[in-house]
């Protein structure tokens, strides 16, 4: 896939690169080796009775031209061995790197501007990849310590892929940036926007808490968001989240109990039917990922290994809206809902969950003009969004085209946490991420704007982001320096069970959409993925996993 692209990618690279290994070079090389060894079979017959006889027709026996097959042949194995050859030196190397990193990364200087970055999600890691460490004094601030590639948290839920094989611990990341990065494990409680600092806490796990303040000169919160519960009724308490992978891992667990508890000596049908009667809420691409994975995993293993509860396994699917995956083609939903039939998912759409109680859940027939979003802002957001009177959405900061935070200085948000015209997805954060880095960059470097910059600070007049940016574009009117943040939506994909995918994508060259769905889109959906995946580390943690789970099934220990 994408890996195997690179690396064809860097042996067309070193074989263009190098004479000796042209494929010219071969060639001549392996004709003069043909016509040198070519005997005929008149001389073959004369080798066994006398080599001195047999040496001179050898010389005489003129060549017969080799079949242009059997030279194709030839130079395919090269070639095919030249690419094993450097797909192992690539993967070599790369692994010695991510191994190694510089164990004199310099410090940054402290006279640098200090740009804090709460978050290690995508748009934090997207900006972490693209801003050059030199330029700051960088400091990342995020109560997990490691980046998690949520598009395969619902394969983690069901053993599918293992859960370490989808997070990317941030210090490898911030290692291998040109200059040191500072990361605290620890929550950001409050944003001083007039001080402009941060104040950021961490419990032990004897229960003592550390807080500390952090000067900041840009800030970035890219914090994401917390699971929109509408205050339904006992979902804390009994329902299971789909967000973080404290969340998977509890659903797997759950998941092995209430099959064990469904074994259990003398259980009445109805009870032992409920134990293993799943119900997903939500017809959100996760969700019918989620849906999807569950039988898989009842019909390739489960039924298997519990055969006494072979029959009773069921995968039920609630969703508010009158349909699933609003964001997909209806072409692709119709086959998506027709999948599910098949495969004994039940789909009850205008359907809205009122109450969940330890051993069942209380829906009612919704009306579809009724309907919010699934997440919702975490506190630290919450109470930005209520002490600033430039806030009016509740459900994320407003920012503008520059994801500067409106009444909030040098402040910049991202992803989840803000709300703009775009949807929370990975998609969009990324792009978001990497746009800021950019960003970032530029500020850093703003050396040709310097005397005017140092005018304005003379006079007592402290610049901040937004008034550089516009400096900037002001002197520079024809090439604009800062252009507004672009998103462009690449599609979607979704996998939805029985090794069958479902893919929108957008042709930005053909300016079409394509819609792809069944064996092939899941391959393309495997690739995507494996591409996607944040390095080489978890690229091939996941393709043993999967390779693993077709070898052998899903692990069904209750741990
Ligand atoms: C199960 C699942 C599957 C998904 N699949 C897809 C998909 O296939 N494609 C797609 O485009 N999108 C997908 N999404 C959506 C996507 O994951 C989010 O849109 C994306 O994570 C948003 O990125 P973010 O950086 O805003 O937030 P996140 O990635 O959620 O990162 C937030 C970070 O902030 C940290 N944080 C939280 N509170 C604080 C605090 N107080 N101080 C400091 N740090 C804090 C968190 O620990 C975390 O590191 C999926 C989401 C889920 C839950």
């Amino acid at each position: 896939m994408a890996l195997a692209k690179l690396l064809s990618q860097s042996l067309t690279r070193r074989v263009a690169g190098s004479g000796f290994g042209s494929p010219f070079a071969r060639r001549s090389h392996s004709s003069v080796f043909a016509s040198k060894t070519y005997i005929s079979p008149k001389a073959r017959f004369f080798n066994t009775s006398s080599p001195k006889r047999n040496a001179s027709s050898a010389k005489d026996a003129s060549p017969s031209p080799s079949s242009p097959f059997k030279n194709r042949w030839k130079l395919a194995k090269r070639v095919g061995l030249g690419i094993v050859a450097a797909s192992v030196f690539f993967y070599g190397v790369s692994i010695y790197n991510f191994r190694h990193p510089d164990p004199k990364q310099p410090f940054p200087d402290p006279s640098k501007k200090t740009l804090v970055i709460l978050g290690a999600g995508w748009g934090a890691t997207s900006i972490l990849r693209t801003v050059d460490s030199s330029l700051y004094n960088v400091v990342v601030v995020s109560p997990r310590n490691y980046f998690l590639f949520t598009s395969l948290l619902p394969s983690t839920a069901t053993g599918s892929v293992h859960s370490r094989s989808i997070v990317q611990p941030i210090r490898y990341l911030l290692r291998h940036k040109s200059h040191f990065v500072r990361f605290y494990e620890a929550e950001c409680s409050d944003i001083d926007k007039d001080g402009k600092t941060v104040e950021i806490r961490r419990k032990t796990s004897d229960g003592q808490e550390f807080v500390q303040q952090i000067n900041y000169d840009y800030l970035v919160c890219s914090v994401g968001a917390e699971t929109q519960t509408f205050g339904i009724p006992g979902i804390e308490e009994h329902g299971c989240f789909m967000k973080e992978m404290w969340d998977a891992q509890k659903i797997r667990t759950r998941i092995m109990k209430c099959l064990e508890q469904a074994q259990f000596k003398d259980l009445d049908p109805e009870t032992r039917r409920r134990y293993v009667h799943f119900v997903v809420v939500g017809g959100g691409p996760t969700g019918m990922e989620f849906a999807g994975e569950m039988a898989d995993f009842i019909n390739a293993d489960l039924k298997s290994w519990y055969p006494e509860l072979a029959n009773d396994f069921s995968v039920t699917l609630i969703e508010a809206l009158p349909s699933v995956l609003p964001m997909f083609s209806s072409k692709l939903r119709e086959y998506t809902k027709s999948l599910f039939a098949k495969t004994n998912i039940n789909i009850r759409t205008q359907t809205a969950l009122k109450k969940v109680t330890s051993d069942s859940i209380i829906v009612e027939v919704t009306d579809p003009e009724v309907w919010a979003g699934g997440n919702r802002p975490r506190p630290l957001i919450k109470n930005l969004i209520e002490s600033l009177n430039e806030q009016t959405n509740r459900r994320g900061l407003i920012v503008d085209d520059y994801m500067q935070v409106n009444g909030m200085p040098d402040v910049f948000a991202l992803g989840d946490c803000t709300s703009t015209a775009y949807a929370p997805t990975a998609q969009v954060a990324s792009q978001q991420g990497a746009f800021l880095g950019q960003l970032f960059n530029k500020l850093g470097s703003l050396d040709f704007e310097k005397p005017r910059v140092d005018r304005h600070i003379a006079i007592g007049e402290e610049l901040d982001s937004a008034a550089l940016i516009s400096l900037a574009n002001e002197k520079h009117a024809s090439t604009k320096v800062f252009r507004p943040f672009k998103y462009s939506h690449q599609g979607s994909l979704a996998y939805v069970g029985h090794e069958k995918a479902i893919a929108d994508l957008n042709v930005p060259f053909l300016d079409k959409q394509i819609h792809a769905s069944g064996y092939l889109a899941f391959f393309f959906w495997r690739s995507a993925y494996l591409s996607e995946l944040y390095s080489l580390r978890n690229r091939t943690n996941v393709l043993l996993d999967w390779i693993r789970t077709s070898l052998f099934g899903r692990d069904i220990s209750s741990l």
